[in-house]
């Protein structure tokens, strides 16, 4: 009968597995793991963003002030530059933030 009681110690640990896959893709489903790395939006790179750029300034035809972001790996961040400066208007901001969870720097 040693083999009936490992059998259900076995399927005490496999319920247990269940559980426990369950929870995870419940936890998931909830947005508790940390999002998926995004990508960088540069056509042709699919370097994991790092930073999100953002550029704010008046639109040419007078549609009012307009907010350009983008998420964009390192190299291509660094390839960004201020676009929009001629009639830019007094809101103008061009901001470069390190996405969450990335660091910024993190080489690994
Ligand atoms: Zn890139």
């Amino acid at each position: 009968m040693a083999d009936t009681k490992k059998g259900r110690t076995k399927k005490a640990r496999d319920a247990e597995n269940r559980q426990r896959k369950r929870d995870l893709a419940e936890a998931r489903e909830r947005g508790d793991e940390a999002e998926p790395p995004r990508e960088c939006q540069r056509r042709d790179c699919s370097e994991t963003a790092s930073f999100v750029v953002l550029e704010r300034y008046q639109e040419e035809t007078g549609q009012g002030v307009v907010e350009a972001t983008a998420d964009l790996c390192t190299a291509h961040t660094a390839d960004e530059r201020p676009a929009n400066l001629v009639g830019a208007g007094g809101d103008y901001v061009f901001r470069v933030e390190p996405l969450p969870g990335t660091g910024g720097s993190d080489a690994a």
